[in-house]
């Protein structure tokens, strides 16, 4: 009767709960008290380390319960190397037995079988001699093959559930990184994803950028050697191998290895290569605290992430390079009117909050249709082009340059005052009319309008009239010349001049 409702207990701690904490102390508690044991403990086997160590317990003092066992020392050694039950009557008459707790008299020590495997022990002490009886060994070690159960069984509940996790967390990164077409957003947005999901340190983003890999973004909580943007030869560093190898690479010691790496505290790293229809990007880099963090297991969800962030990252290329090649002009390479129109506004926008000015130079070549009656279409072309380049060349990084038109250009001047765009409008007329152009034995001259925000209006029309204005008045007083646009009308001014 007794057996059956220790069984009967005992399944019911099985049952009830897949937590591993919880399992053991029910586990415990039903084998202290239906067998009156002091000291009930539940070793687990390290197998990196070939010890046991004391997974939870009960009747301890508090401390007492760190030391680590060697497999093949002690009561508990003995059960786990022999795999069987070992009973010691007297403790005292028993050389292989570690003094642990004083009261001790005798211990059973049964070992946590799954199939063929040690993978603990359960340890019994009790503060009478002789206190195991046949019978009672016999129902520990039944008793041992539920606590066995139990044990493998929050396992494969935790180890679900943490695949679960992952499965979800590759699902919400496929979701969310194909509706980010954005690179810079998807990238940051991935690391986070990752960070969480696989409960990792830190997780970087290294892509290919001719001889080199570029942190392009990271995430997480360690300290790093490298800078974003930071640059590293792809032909190095574990990164490196995995790129040239296309291969997951696995490091559970990265403390010993040669290579200095992307943090200061990683104790272990995996490097999985991004790769899209064949073509390597680049290498997703996880870093843990821990030496060891990383397994076999981890690594086929992580290839999956990777699969769908190389294809997230060659999606976003695609996209930004269409978006470019929509603002650029094909003849000439520099940005067309469609940029122009988008730009102005950005800018006018940001002269207005920052209180600053921004100017507007409109210039058209002069007699252009008479120099392609001259030289020919293909010429005009390249004059086109090289005029175009000297604009370039001419204007610092944050002006903008754009065919507008034909032979046509305008000019977007950030934080510029009406002087400076004229200036700047007159230093450009002048380096043209002095340039060379191959195959044309004449000079090729432009005439300029300027006009600024907010001297000759506030609007994006009132700020291209004005310019346009400008190059008009040019053109009437003979050409290869700068104007200033006419000062706005007051609007009295115009109405009474109706
Ligand atoms: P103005 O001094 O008054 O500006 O005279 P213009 O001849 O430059 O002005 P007009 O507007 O009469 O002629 C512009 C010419 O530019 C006509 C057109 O054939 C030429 N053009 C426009 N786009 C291109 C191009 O892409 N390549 C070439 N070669 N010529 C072009
Ligand atoms: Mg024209
Ligand atoms: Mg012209």
């Amino acid at each position: 009767m007794q057996k059956i409702a220790i069984l009967y207990d005992a399944s019911q701690a099985v049952l009830s709960t897949f937590d591993l904490d919880e399992v053991l102390q029910q586990i415990l508690v039903i084998a202290r008290d239906y067998f009156h044991l002091q000291n009930v403990a539940i070793l687990l086997l390290d197998k990196d380390t070939g010890e046991l160590y004391v997974r939870r317990q009960v009747g301890w003092d508090e401390g007492q319960d760190k030391a680590r066992v060697k497999v093949g020392t002690g009561i508990t050694g003995a059960a786990a190397q022999l795999k069987r039950p070992i009973y010691t009557p007297d403790v005292s008459k028993d050389g292989r037995y570690i003094l642990a707790a004083k009261t001790t008299r005798s211990e059973l020590a049964v070992p946590l079988m799954v199939r063929d495997q040690v993978v603990g022990v359960l340890d019994c002490q009790s503060e009478n001699l002789n206190h195991f009886d046949s019978e009672t060994v016999d129902m520990l070690t039944l008793f041992s093959t539920q606590a066995s159960m139990a044990l493998q069984n929050a396992r494969l509940h935790s180890l679900e559930r943490q695949r679960a996790a992952q499965l979800e967390a590759i699902n919400a990164i496929a979701q969310q990184t194909t509706a980010v077409l954005d690179l810079k957003e998807l990238l940051s947005k991935v690391c986070l994803l990752i960070e969480h999901a696989f409960q990792v340190s830190h997780v970087s983003v290294l892509l290919k950028d001719e001889e080199d890999l570029v942190l392009r973004a990271s995430h997480g909580s360690l300290t790093a050697r490298v800078p974003e943007g930071g640059r590293l030869p792809a032909g190095a560093g574990p990164w490196g191998r995995s790129l040239m190898e296309g291969k997951t690479l696995l490091e559970n010691d990265a403390t010993a290895a040669a290579d200095a790496g992307l943090y200061v505290e990683t104790g272990s790293r995996m490097c999985i290569p991004l790769v899209s229809f064949g073509q390597t990007l680049g290498v997703l880099v996880l870093d843990s605290e821990r030496v060891g963090a990383f397994n076999a297991n981890d690594t086929q969800p992580l290839e999956s992430v990777a699969d769908i962030c190389a294809t997230a990252i060659q999606n976003a290329h695609y996209v930004e390079r269409v978006k470019q090649l929509a603002y650029l002009d094909g003849l000439t390479g520099i940005f067309n009117r469609r940029f122009f129109e988008l730009r102005i506004a950005e800018e006018i926008e940001r002269a207005r909050r920052f209180g600053t000015g921004m100017g507007v130079i409109m210039i058209d070549i002069d007699q252009f249709k008479r120099l392609n009656d001259e030289f020919g279409h293909l010429l005009g072309d390249e004059v086109l082009r090289q005029v175009s380049s000297l604009f370039h060349q001419q204007l610092r990084k944050i002006d903008v340059v754009c065919r507008y038109g034909g032979e046509e250009f305008a000019i977007l001047l950030s934080q510029a005052t009406p002087q400076h765009s004229l200036a700047v409008a007159e230093k450009l007329r002048r380096m043209v009319e002095t340039w060379q152009f191959p195959g044309v034995a004449r000079p090729v001259t432009i005439s300029a309008g300027t006009a600024n925000y907010p001297d000759h209006g506030t609007t994006r029309d009132e700020i291209v009239k004005a310019a346009d204005a400008g190059l008009y008045a040019a053109k009437q007083s003979g050409r290869n010349r700068v104007c200033l646009a006419p000062q706005p009308q007051r609007e009295l001014a115009q109405v009474s001049g109706k």
